[in-house]
């Protein structure tokens, strides 16, 4: 009875790999190179710093950041902040009269930086943070405050400019040109680090097009994948606009097949029966070190976590500043891990899942070899990263010669525990010529 039972499993399970993993079966797979997961290093605003000390670290460990930059106070830009909408002093004169409320508010809140006083700015962040909180009638009352104090004639005269911004001065186009071409991922932070779920639909579409704009012209298409809504905002309102705009958001990124952890959620990222699982964290100056390499440790010992790091200030310029030599005792760490961990910007750990979830692939054997068909409807232009496949291949196959196209690698194959299973990895482009696996 005992052996019968058993042989009985053995059956079933050799009827199960027989099915799973017969020859020619492809998959994509999860993270380039069968890696366990991924991580991406972004920094936001910035600062002077980000390139002066963090950016050189990188390099030395040939890591790829993510910036998220606010291009409207680098010289050259064709666009800085600006209010579009009535004359301001008609808007102020208005609020003589008429409270604010949902009709005039987002209005009100857009011009306040742009009044011609030092001072009002901080009431758009205020109101924005209220806003970005569910709590309207409060931000409704901030602007009522603002501008009483205004037609009381409680400002100075002048410019103001946001904390991120000014931190970000010393930067040029052509120094950011050269960071990435060595790597390195830029992306839209706006024009001016605004609170965007407190503008109008017009001064909101110009701070996410004009940003777009200039980095358009300055670096090209390749950089108006990415952007950061500023504050981490998760308003719905804010998300509709900034989608259009642009295709990858680090705010959010509402896919049914990801689930996602924002930094303000302490938990670990759990279990799921989604595909992925965003696990956003900022590291800030009370982070201990060790939690930092929790982080990793616990991206590394799962199978489905993107590890999104999001970092502000450095070596005392910017929000929260670590210094360099923590985010070299960090990211030394992380790399480290290479074997099990793929460290990509945000911009390219994105498209790979997103080419990953809508792609399809189709194999067929013959006795000639396998032959493989890697297809996905997204947008050439944009989703362009190679994936990696996994093929099963005959068990007398001892090398592989996989061609796509005019390239061509040799491919030892994985053999399996056991050794009745083998498979080869390798990177194919989607859309393209399909891909041959003959042995040699
Ligand atoms: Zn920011």
């Amino acid at each position: 009875m005992k052996y019968l039972k058993l042989s009985a499993f053995a059956f079933i399970l050799f009827a199960y790999q027989a099915k799973a993993q017969s020859s020619g079966e492809t998959t994509i797979t999860r993270w380039p190179d069968d890696k366990r997961g991924a991580v991406s290093i972004t920094f936001d605003d910035g600062s002077i710093n980000q390139f002066k000390q963090a950016l050189p670290v990188l390099n030395k460990l040939n890591l790829k950041a993510t910036f998220f930059i606010i291009t409207g106070q680098i010289p050259g830009s064709r666009y800085q902040g600006e209010f579009t909408g009535r004359p301001v002093g008609s808007i102020i004169a208005e609020t003589a009269t008429v409270p604010t409320n949902a009709d005039n508010f987002y209005e009100r809140a857009s011009a306040a930086g742009y009044l011609g006083l030092v001072g009002p700015l901080d009431y758009h962040y205020k109101a924005g943070s209220l806003v970005d909180a569910g709590k309207l009638a409060e931000a409704y009352a901030v602007m009522d405050e603002l501008y009483q104090k205004v037609r009381n004639n409680e400002f100075k005269p002048g410019i103001q400019h946001n904390t991120e911004y000014m931190d970000a001065h010393g930067t040029t186009w052509a120094d950011i040109r050269g960071y990435a071409k060595q790597g390195h991922e830029f992306a839209s932070h706006m024009v001016t680090h605004p609170r965007l779920a407190a503008l109008d639909e017009a001064n909101m579409l110009y701070e996410m097009q004009s940003s777009r704009l200039d980095i358009l012209r300055e670096l090209g298409a390749r950089y108006t994948f990415s952007a950061e809504g500023p504050f981490g905002t998760e308003n719905e309102r804010v998300m509709q606009y900034l989608y259009k705009v642009y295709p990858a958001l680090r705010n959010r990124m509402p896919e049914p097949w990801l689930k996602e952890i924002s930094r303000s959620n302490l938990s670990d990222p759990g279990n799921t029966d989604k595909e992925y699982i965003q696990f956003q964290r900022g590291a800030t100056t009370k982070t201990p070190m060790p939690m930092m390499k929790a982080w990793a440790d616990t991206t590394a010992n799962k199978t489905n976590t993107w590890l999104v790091l999001t970092f502000h200030g450095v070596d005392g310029i910017g929000w929260e500043a670590l210094t360099h030599q923590q985010l070299d005792v960090y990211f030394s760490y992380i790399k480290a891990q290479d074997n099990k961990l793929w460290v990509a910007t945000f911009g390219d750990a994105a498209r790979y899942i997103r080419e990953r979830q809508s792609a399809s692939v189709k194999a067929t054997s013959t006795n000639v070899g396998i032959t493989v068909s890697l297809s996905h409807p997204l947008n050439k232009a944009m989703y362009n990263l190679p994936l990696s496949l996994k093929t099963y291949v005959p068990a007398g196959w001892k090398k592989v010669r996989v061609s796509q196209g005019t390239k061509t690698s040799t491919v030892v194959p994985v053999v399996q525990p056991g050794g009745a299973t083998r498979y080869v990895l390798y990177k194919a482009y989607a859309n393209a010529s399909p891909i041959k696996l003959r042995a040699i």
